[in-house]
């Protein structure tokens, strides 16, 4: 990565930890030294993101309109977590071989549980997540990433997110193994920190440059099992699937159809967004999660799933 990906990188990092309502973070000195140094290396104008189009705005700790900086660096003890690899730089190359479809589909899953990149993103002792479910499934659900439940069990939607996404599949009268299950990224994207009893901070959303490393993963495994209909759920998954930034908000692309391809997509809202709403009562939780119905009724009508008048008038 240059100086500028560095520092896009980092600026969607300290957003996402804003978002969050952190106000510190907490940087060494060491850390300090190496970016002032790379700024003063760095052309002004690439270092405030002119010149090169950017995905989105230039740094906020740099930007001229942000009245106070986001964040109070200071100075910390060494973070005990080992240093990250570097994000990787391109999208993964590799070779299919000829066969059907169940020989190609376990040839893509040895190729990706043996990419290099993939794994020196693991975290030790956890797992490379691939996708899960049958190959030839009508109905194919991409999410974001693995959480900490996935990385352990190596499978996508295991954990409270999964939980909810299996609800869901079963109130469209199927079971978890007759769909697909897979995620725009193959590792888990963890924010590199811990918490005072000494756990894994959190998941944070992947970086472009991540989800163009595994792209080519997903859509390999979508060219296999060719469903009938796509669904993405949330907006890593419309990011990755339709295009990075295209749509400004899950508001925007769902509610209609897209075109992956050859493939119908229907964008609905992350089950982990889904849960955020669980047992909220207030009209727009309500409507989300309608809303998030009418999307999997529309998945069904068009996968050709039957749908009962009980079925219709369901609520998430
Ligand atoms: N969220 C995702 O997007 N994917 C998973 O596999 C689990 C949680």
């Amino acid at each position: 990565m240059n100086t500028r990906e560095q520092l896009h990188a980092l600026n969607e990092e300290l957003r996402r930890l804003k978002a969050e309502g952190r106000r510190t973070v907490s940087v060494s000195e060491e850390a300090l030294a190496t970016l002032r140094a790379s700024l003063a290396d760095e052309p002004e104008e690439e270092a405030l993101g002119g010149g090169v189009p950017s995905p989105r705005e230039a740094p906020a700790f740099v930007s001229a309109r942000e009245p106070e900086p986001a964040f109070t660096p200071r100075v910390a003890e060494p973070d005990p977590v080992p240093a990250k690899p570097a994000a990787p730089a391109a999208a993964a190359t590799f070779m299919l071989p000829d066969g059907d479809k169940a020989s190609r589909w376990s040839a893509l899953r040895e190729i990706v549980l043996a990419d290099k990149v993939c794994n020196e993103h693991v975290h030790p002792g956890k797992k490379i997540v691939f996708g899960v479910g049958s190959i030839d499934a009508s109905i194919m659900f991409v999410g974001e990433a693995p959480g900490g439940d996935e990385e352990i069990q190596g499978e996508p939607f295991v954990g409270r997110a999964g939980q909810l996404l299996n609800r869901m599949i079963k109130a469209m009268g199927l079971e978890r193994s007759e769909v697909y299950i897979g995620n725009i990224l193959n590792w888990r994207p963890e924010m590199g920190g811990r918490n005072a009893d000494g756990s894994q901070t959190g998941n944070r959303p992947p970086t472009s440059e991540e989800m163009a490393y595994c792209l080519p993963f997903i859509r390999a495994q979508i060219a296999i099992i060719q469903p009938k209909v796509l669904v993405a759920l949330g907006k890593t998954a419309v990011d990755g699937l339709l295009g990075f930034e295209r749509f400004k908000s899950m508001g925007a692309a769902r509610g209609v159809w897209h075109q992956y391809a050859d493939t119908p997509l229907r964008a609905t809202y992350h089950p982990s967004y889904l849960l955020r709403q669980e047992g909220l009562t207030s009209a727009s939780a309500k409507k989300i999660k309608r809303d998030a119905w009418e999307d999997l009724l529309a998945v069904m009508e068009r996968a050709g799933v039957p749908i009962s008048e009980k079925q219709r008038n369901y609520f998430l």
